[in-house]
């Protein structure tokens, strides 16, 4: 893929993000799609998302495994292969030039050319991306007293209808579960199945923990890189830990909730359906995995440095 473009600019534009769309590099504010792409006009795009911290990615091979699969789910192939994605996602953070980011992949449908016929088979795809200074779904006071949840009356969209296990922006289901949560004065929802299951929330994967032990939804849940680092977080540790059906009475009863994801790593709830847990306050659990995910991330766990350099060639 060429990579063509380098700033030209004061540093400032690109200090406030950087991002590629189809082959060129550009400061975040000039990032924009067409209008009239399948990627906004019917949510036909995949994506994902990896944390930079301390210059260095978190599980970075294992963002760009998922995104490829997510992908080919959808049937969506942009020109680049994965060696590429890694390298415009380098180089979207070194030109930003930042140490903590956030930082995504999305591939777009597009659309058919003129003439083509009118069907997803004969749109170009293509690969857009960009690096942020880092974002946390919770605000510091939140991680403070933990999280307010609800159980929404909205379900989560089938899996048979669209997989979670493809990430994808058909949040009907989330967004109006988040109006759900506002309106009764808590901070996340949390969706069920149609089998009263515990699925997700908007953003992160769910644990609850009972007796000490943790377990965390087995299906239509987006298998998260934070939740598999959880789940070996706990095995290292010897907590039991279960990925399994979770039932709304387990959730309703929890000891503990915590809500994982990559831009916030692990985050305490401390309410859910205005019961208090524990002393209204983040649990001990959430507290030992907590600081034992943000001590091995300093010692490199999955850490796979940034290539500065390419900011610059
Ligand atoms: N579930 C949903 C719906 C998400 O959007 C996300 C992250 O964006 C997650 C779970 C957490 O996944 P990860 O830990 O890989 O960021």
């Amino acid at each position: 893929m060429p990579v063509t473009e380098t700033p030209t600019e004061t540093p400032i534009p690109w200090a406030a993000g950087a991002a590629y769309i189809d082959g060129r590099f550009m400061p975040i504010a000039e990032a924009a799609i067409p209008i009239t792409d399948w990627g906004y006009r019917r949510s036909d795009v995949t994506y994902d998302v990896v944390g930079v911290r301390d210059g260095a990615f978190f599980r970075l091979d294992d963002h760009v495994r998922r995104f490829r699969a997510s992908m080919e789910a959808f049937r969506l192939k942009p020109p680049e292969d994965d060696d590429a994605i890694r390298r415009v996602l380098h180089r979207c953070v070194a030109l930003a030039g930042l140490r903590d980011a956030y930082v995504a992949m999305d591939c777009l449908r597009g659309r058919p050319p003129a003439g083509a016929p009118y069907h997803p088979a004969h749109a170009r795809n293509y690969l857009a991306a960009f690096a942020l200074p880092w974002i946390s779904l919770v605000r510091p006071d939140v991680m403070e007293r933990g999280a307010h949840l609800v159980v929404a009356e909205t379900l989560r969209i089938p899996a048979r209808s669209v997989d979670p296990r493809a990430k994808n922006f058909h949040w009907a289901d989330l967004t109006r579960g988040q109006f759900e949560a506002h309106d009764r004065g808590a901070d996340f929802c949390v969706l069920l199945d149609e089998d009263g299951h515990v699925t997700e929330g908007p953003g992160f994967n769910l644990f609850v923990v009972a007796d000490g032990g943790l377990a965390t939804p087995d299906a239509g849940v987006l298998e998260g890189l934070t939740r598999q680092s959880v789940i070996e977080l706990a095995r290292e540790m010897d907590l039991a830990v279960a990925v399994r059906p979770v039932t709304v009475a387990e959730l309703r009863d929890a000891d503990e909730i915590l809500l994982v994801t990559t831009a916030g790593g692990i985050m305490p709830a401390s309410r859910i359906d205005g019961r208090i847990m524990g002393n209204d306050r983040p649990g001990p659990v959430f507290r030992r995995l907590h600081d034992a995910f943000w001590d091995k991330r300093a010692a490199g766990w999955h850490a796979t440095p940034v290539d500065y350099a390419s900011g610059t060639a």
